[in-house]
């Protein structure tokens, strides 16, 4: 079951221009800038109620994010939902026919493993799967 939206990616150049802008947006200040090494993205998060949206900057030039940039310019990158197990969902979505691009989870920012679904089989939406490492023990 999926529990929520857990946050929504927005695909930047720059997260300190970029920061100051969702602050004015939202009201709201930025509560926490993460580094995921494994990305190649900066990431920096707001709270929206019980989502949050989650700016990414390219820390390389050949990091998923200055691709995005080059090909498509700034803007929505994910949509990332949130699951209790996120192996279990894995199968399922791949019995449903779901391209996975990650057929396991990997670590992400904010202490969520996380799997993309490839935007060709979702109707053109880059589509992450997370769950949160503290749901593991429950
Ligand atoms: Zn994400």
């Amino acid at each position: 079951m999926i529990k929520k939206v857990e946050h929504i990616g927005v695909a930047v150049k720059s997260l300190n221009e970029s920061i100051p802008v969702f602050e004015k947006l939202l009201g709201s200040t930025c509560y926490k800038v993460e580094e995921v090494s494994d990305q190649k993205v900066k990431t920096a998060f707001f709270k929206v109620g019980e989502t949050k949206i989650e700016l990414l900057e390219a820390t390389s030039p050949d990091s998923p994010i200055a691709k995005f940039i080059e090909k498509r310019g700034e803007g929505v990158h994910h949509i990332a939902f949130e699951v209790e197990d996120i192996e279990k969902k894995l199968v399922e979505l791949k019995e449903l026919n779901f391209q996975l691009i990650d057929e396991k989870p990997r670590l992400g920012a904010e202490n969520f493993l996380i799997a993309f679904l490839h935007p060709k089989s979702v109707n053109g939406v880059l589509t992450e799967i997370c769950q949160h490492q503290n749901e593991m023990n429950k």
